[in-house]
């Protein structure tokens, strides 16, 4: 049985409280929320915190509101589960109750949280291991060691974000409120992820997510999530791919864009996608395309199951997938 290491459990009641507790302990702290991923990870000694901060007693984390102005709220602490049976995210946001129930299993979308999804460490097949393999091989940069086992020029960590929501959320145009000692500040999917498996997140150590906002679709807008994975039980992606589409009365797009995740440190925007689909409607030949501009685009590392050929491949094989979604749909 892989035990947890020995540690301090800190239960905040306030997020000013848990800022503190952060800005106090320094790089031996860690924030936990449903503990799905940070449990595992220290059992595994990929973590080792000597202090761990536990969001769950602080009151307002958990709501989730919508209103026609402002849009989509929710609380760091909304758990997948809510997510996925929320009725007006399934109206509204339908990619994202998607994204949100092809997370793991019922059991640990019950207990992961939102802001444990944004936040989900990256992830690599040389990394993500037990300590007794990873010193057989020797480490690597995220690991201690001085070389990427993956793409060995490569100056920074090449994991991959794996969250399913990240991706829907940045297709979303959704912002995360996160809060520091200095107060609250709003940053856009975008700039919040960092292309780098190490650094992750434009955020300091003292400063946790507290929210995360979402515009109001407007009038026309599809959206769908698609995920490859090995077993479709249980798996991370291979690849997930968010599209959120705004189509005119006639099914003509008015605007797209799409967001890959699972294929670099960041979820990955395909920028080109709009200049293929916007002011068409969605007939084979632009389907087609805008799956050469993914294909393009994304480029995998061999740092997950599956080849990098074969996920490469899925690229185009998912684009084309989830563009039919929405030109049917429509
Ligand atoms: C078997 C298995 C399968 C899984 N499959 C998937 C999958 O298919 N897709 C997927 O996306 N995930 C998957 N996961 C990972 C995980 O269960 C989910 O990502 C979950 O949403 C994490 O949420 P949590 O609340 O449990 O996060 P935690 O484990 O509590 O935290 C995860 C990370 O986020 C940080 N964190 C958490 N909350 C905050 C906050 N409010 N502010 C700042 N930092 C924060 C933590 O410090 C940690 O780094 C899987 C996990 C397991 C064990
Ligand atoms: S991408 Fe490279 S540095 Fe990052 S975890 Fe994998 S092998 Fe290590």
């Amino acid at each position: 049985m892989m035990r947890l290491p020995r540690f301090s459990y800190r239960r905040p009641q306030t997020a000013a409280e848990a800022v503190a507790i952060l800005a106090a302990s320094g790089p031996d702290a860690l924030v936990v929320a449903g503990g799905t991923d940070v449990y595992p990870n220290m059992k595994q000694r990929l973590l080792r915190p000597k202090v761990v901060v536990a969001l769950r007693g602080i009151p307002g984390l958990g709501q989730i509101e919508y209103d026609d102005r402002q849009g989509l709220r929710l609380g760091s602490m909304v758990t997948l589960r809510e997510i996925a049976e929320h009725q007006d995210i399934r109206r509204l946001y339908p990619a994202l109750a998607s994204a949100a129930e092809s997370v793991s299993t019922p059991q640990l979308r019950t207990m992961g949280t939102i802001g444990g999804n944004v936040c989900l460490d990256t992830r690599c097949n040389y990394y993500n291991q037990d300590l007794d393999w990873r010193e057989a091989l020797g480490f690597c940069l995220k690991s201690g060691g001085d070389i990427c086992r993956v793409a060995r020029s490569s100056p920074t960590c090449r994991a991959i974000n794996c969250s399913d929501t990240a991706p829907v959320l940045q297709a979303f145009g959704a912002s995360i409120v996160v809060t520091g000692p200095h107060g609250e500040r709003r940053v856009r999917l975008e700039d919040f992820y960092v292309d780098d498996g190490i650094q992750r997140w434009n955020k300091a150590a003292d400063e946790i997510v507290t929210g995360i906002a979402v515009p109001p679709p407007a009038p026309g807008t599809r959206s769908v999530y698609l995920k490859l994975r090995s077993r479709s039980s249980v798996d991370f992606p291979l690849l997930g791919v968010a599209l959120v589409a705004e189509l005119d009365g006639r099914g003509v797009c008015r605007g797209a864009k799409m967001v890959l995740g699972a294929v670099a440190p960041r979820p990955l925007e395909i920028t080109a996608l709009a200049e293929a689909l916007v002011g068409s409607r969605l007939d084979k030949a632009a389907i087609e395309r805008a799956a050469r501009a993914v294909f393009l685009a994304g480029k995998p590392l061999d740092n997950t199951i599956a080849t990098i050929s074969y996920r490469k491949r899925m690229l185009a094989v998912y684009a084309r997938r989830a563009i039919a979604q929405i030109a049917a749909a429509a």
